[in-house]
């Protein structure tokens, strides 16, 4: 049965990439999850909370697990013994990164597939980045992520204290 391998920067994870993880499971036997460690862009949570938050929220699904990578996607791909990529589609502008980036790897590695999946309707709007955003000023993330990644967002956000240091507020 093939590998899957879903990569990301998972910063959080939400209920979209948990939707995405469990449709890509019914089709293959097996899914690793692939945390990018440092992508180019600022990041909320460590690489460490961000694999444990993912951790979490997979640790009932069988043939699941998580795994951190650095440098190139297709190389982490190779190294677990992925033959296919797994990225999920929202909206048009999705689409274009998404082919962009697709057609840099079939370069890269021809023998490595990429299978995207089309975001599910109810997750459509959904991105870690709105999450941060609503998480930031305080609003309701229920049936955006899991609870433990609820607490994660609200425990970053809990007041700051100028200078830099945070307390409970
Ligand atoms: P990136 O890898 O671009 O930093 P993410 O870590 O947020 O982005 O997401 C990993 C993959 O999951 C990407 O292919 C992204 O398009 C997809 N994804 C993100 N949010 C959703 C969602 N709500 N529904 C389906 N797919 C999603």
């Amino acid at each position: 049965m093939a590998i899957a391998v879903y990569p990301g920067t998972f910063d959080p994870i939400t209920n979209g990439h948990i939707d995405i993880i469990n449709r890509a499971l019914a089709v293959f036997g097996k899914l690793i999850i692939g945390i990018y460690d440092q992508p180019g862009k600022q990041l909320l949570f460590s690489l460490e909370e961000r694999m444990d938050m993912a951790g979490k929220a997979v640790a009932d699904l069988p043939n699941v697990c998580v795994k951190s990578f650095s440098g190139l996607t297709v190389d982490f791909v190779r190294e677990v013994k992925g033959a296919v990529m797994i990225r999920g589609l929202r909206v048009s502008s999705d689409f274009e990164r998404e082919f962009e980036m697709a057609l840099m790897n079939k370069k890269l590695a021809p023998d490595i597939e990429l299978i995207c999946l089309m975001a599910n309707s109810e997750y459509q709007f959904l991105s870690s980045s709105l999450i941060k955003e609503v998480a930031k000023l305080g609003g309701c993330l229920e049936g955006m992520v899991p609870d433990h990644v609820a607490t994660a967002l609200k425990e970053k956000f809990s007041v700051r204290i100028p200078g830099g240091s945070k307390r409970e507020g």
